[in-house]
């Protein structure tokens, strides 16, 4: 079975769900450099610093500023039997620079070990499911007003704590990140084709059945 998975689809695509659905069957962690960077800007690190301005504008942070929050994620131990990753890479220079740090940090091999999945998903629905989508700060757990509310309004099944609403989840950045994933990520869809690497999930379908699809993606 591969080891690494690339999950890759428009914001908004379910991948955050899947993402920790996988991670607890499998035990390898998840790894989305959107939550890295804004603990970074939490911490006002100065790599928090500078991603700040581009996630404001719905832009992609600069490849120095990813590539180092990745590397020392993926240098600590618990990626070592495998991970997911979220939200990266988010174009092909970013894809390249991935293949040289799993070159440098010797654990796999992007061709051999990786496994790209793609979120199908027609778009114009996505700015609705953004600007309804909340989360738990505490256990990260993702709801949606319409599709998937939790119990008790704006507050978190699980743990009971207060839900957020993402600063970059208004209409207007949602607008401008549809942007950027247009001219910056889709292409990357080829690129993985071409690297016989990518598998492809209708990200239409209801989370249950999404998640079936997807076990059987990777058993395979
Ligand atoms: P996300 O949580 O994946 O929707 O990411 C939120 C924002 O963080 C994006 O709109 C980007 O500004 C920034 N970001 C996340 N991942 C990356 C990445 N791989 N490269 C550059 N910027 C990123």
């Amino acid at each position: 079975m591969k080891k690494v998975f690339i999950f890759l689809g428009p914001p908004g695509s379910g991948k955050g769900t899947q993402t920790a659905r996988l991670s607890d069957k499998l035990s390898i962690p998840h790894i989305d450099t959107g939550s890295l960077l804004r603990k970074n800007i939490e911490d006002e690190s100065e790599l928090g610093k500078i991603a700040k301005g581009f996630i404001d504008k719905g832009q992609l942070v600069p490849l120095n500023v990813v590539s180092s929050v990745i590397k020392n994620r993926l240098l600590k131990d618990d990626c070592n039997n495998g991970f997911i990753l979220d939200g990266f890479p988010r174009s092909i220079e970013q894809a390249r620079e991935l293949e040289k740090i799993l070159d440098e940090t010797g654990k796999f091999s992007l061709v051999k070990d990786a496994m790209a999945i793609y979120f199908d998903i027609d778009t114009e629905i996505l700015v609705e499911r953004l600007v309804n989508r909340r989360s738990c700060p505490k256990c990260g757990t993702i709801y949606n007003l319409i599709s998937n509310p939790p119990k008790i309004m704006d507050y978190c099944d699980i743990c009971d704590t207060k839900l957020q609403i993402r600063k970059d989840d208004n209409e207007e950045t949602a607008r401008l990140r549809f942007e950027t994933y247009q001219k910056e990520t889709a292409p990357l869809y080829d690129y993985f084709k071409d690297l016989g690497i990518l598998h492809e999930l209708d990200a239409h379908k209801p989370i249950n059945e999404i998640w079936e699809n997807l076990k059987n993606i990777i058993i395979k």
